[in-house]
């Protein structure tokens, strides 16, 4: 029955809606052929960055980590982890190979909006200036360090080309950030430049991304973890690679014969399903032609794909009513954390989906009939989100195991995830494991353990620090 509230003219409304919908659906589709694809070509464009500097999609960083953690680290080191949405800065207590972890403490601020889009100097000091406050307070505990400078781990989530485990090159910014002046610059020397400013005695003994930390961070307590996978705002991974498998390493000496690769592949996009939707918002984003992996399946974009597609079931339906939302048109209103509490919503009603659409978008969705297109297209977006991760993962499996046949698929596998997408979004996991699944086969995927590491990155950092310490012998 139609519900009370809604009119014949309303239940008409969302049949206009409804070719849109179906339209979505088709375009968006990730059957295994789409993701035996994704996977195959990410795997081929990981060798093509292998061989060669620059050209392909996949920058393929080395990140100069040539040990990785073994637990025997040990003293006070410090993260700073400058992320997609937040801010962080920590101090780990490491206790060695028995004791481990003795102690860590940590405080996070969201990053202001002004700052994504100011001057390196503004940012650079915004992120001393919370060190300094950091070790101000810890200077009234601990006292004065005594005869060594403090050493941080630097997490920088963005396109890094690394000159030495301490220095690299911002490459471009991502995920919404605009500062002025950094890119083609060594972000450790603008962060030097501000600690000096603040009058801070510290030193940056490790640059890493954050996948690099995150997998640092969960190898400290298995070693069966091999890739690490970050899906929050941005979306990017690393792995452990043979130095032989990687020609322009050319002649580097890596005592362990393995380091890090940090793929960046974000910037993937060969074989994606993409939509109107997508193109319209790559057009309009701060980094056109950039990122499109990214815009697919990360944080930041999938609220912003699904308000395209409801303001153009607005503009030929009624299904909100008679008048065009105006909320409705602006950009990035409709966010992430939305659409995963529409999608958890069980009430026969939809009561929370109607809530979020009125408080979100400032639309009257009565009609019951509304609120599920809507729910609908949620679905859509993440399930293509959450499915293509997986299609990534299973590409770098797919491409490890095919040049050591049996040292992933053989034995048990670990990929380190973290990430706020994937930390809050049961439906994208689900997604994801599903066509991890769906491409591996149920014998192999067992295998491959997906696992969230929480926090793993600032203690990765740290534990990077401590490899990399001036005072380590
Ligand atoms: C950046 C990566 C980062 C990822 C996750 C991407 O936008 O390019 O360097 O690892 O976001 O934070
Ligand atoms: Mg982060």
């Amino acid at each position: 029955a139609v519900p009370a509230r809604c009119s014949l003219a309303a239940a008409d409304s969302v049949s206009a809606a409804a070719p849109i919908l179906r339209d979505l659906q088709m375009k968006c589709a990730t059957p295994l052929p789409v993701l035996r694809h994704v996977a195959d070509a990410l795997a081929a464009d990981m060798r093509a960055g292998l061989a060669a500097d620059g050209g392909g999609e996949l920058k393929m960083i080395l990140t100069y980590v040539d040990s990785l953690p073994t637990g025997n680290e040990a003293g006070l080191f410090y993260g700073l982890d400058l992320g997609g949405t937040n801010f962080r800065v920590l101090r780990v207590h490491l206790g060695g190979k028995e004791k481990r972890l003795l102690d860590t403490e940590f405080e996070q601020v969201s990053i202001p909006q002004e700052l994504m889009c100011g001057t390196t100097e503004e940012l650079f000091d915004f992120i001393a200036s919370g060190l300094a406050k950091f070790v101000q307070k810890e200077k009234d505990k601990f006292g004065p360090p005594k005869g060594r400078e403090r050493e941080i781990g630097f997490t920088f989530s963005f396109p890094v080309k690394q000159t030495s485990i301490d220095s690299g090159i911002l490459i471009k910014w991502t995920k919404g950030f605009a500062v002025s002046g950094t890119v083609r610059r060594d972000v450790v020397a603008c962060l030097n430049e501000a600690l000096k400013r603040q009058g801070l005695d510290m030193r940056v003994s490790a640059l890493v991304n954050d996948t690099v930390s995150t997998l640092a961070g969960a190898r400290y307590w298995d070693d069966n973890v091999m890739v690490a996978v970050i899906l929050g705002t941005g979306t990017n991974a690393c792995y452990i690679e043979s130095v032989d498998a990687i020609p322009k390493l050319q002649g580097s000496t890596y005592q362990s014969g393995k380091t890090i690769i940090n793929t960046e592949w974000g910037a993937f996009s060969n074989g994606l399903p993409l939509t109107e939707y997508d193109r319209a918002m790559d057009c309009e984003s701060i980094n056109p032609g950039e990122q499109i992996f990214e815009k697919t399946i990360s944080g930041m974009y999938l609220g912003e794909i699904v308000r395209r597609v409801l303001q153009k079931m607005a503009e030929v339906s009624t299904m909100f009513g008679d008048s065009f939302p105006q909320k409705l048109s602006v950009p990035f209103v409709l966010r992430t954390p939305d659409l995963c509490k529409m999608q958890q919503d069980d009430t026969k009603d939809l009561n929370e989906v109607e809530f979020i659409l009125s408080d979100a978008l400032g639309v009257k969705s009565s009609c019951l009939g509304s609120r599920r297109i809507v729910t609908d297209v949620c679905d859509t977006i993440v399930k293509r989100g959450g499915r293509l991760a997986g299609a990534g993962i299973v590409g770098i499996l797919q491409k490890l195991e095919q040049d050591f046949k049996g040292s992933i698929f053989g034995r048990r596998t670990v990929v380190a995830m973290d990430g706020g997408l994937y930390e809050h979004y049961p439906q994208y996991r689900s997604h994801l494991k599903e066509a991890v699944t769906e491409l591996l086969g149920e014998e192999v995927s067992k295998n491959v353990i997906i696992e969230h590491t929480k926090d793993g990155s600032g203690i990765g950092a740290a534990l990077l620090a401590a490899a990399n310490s001036k005072y380590s012998t």
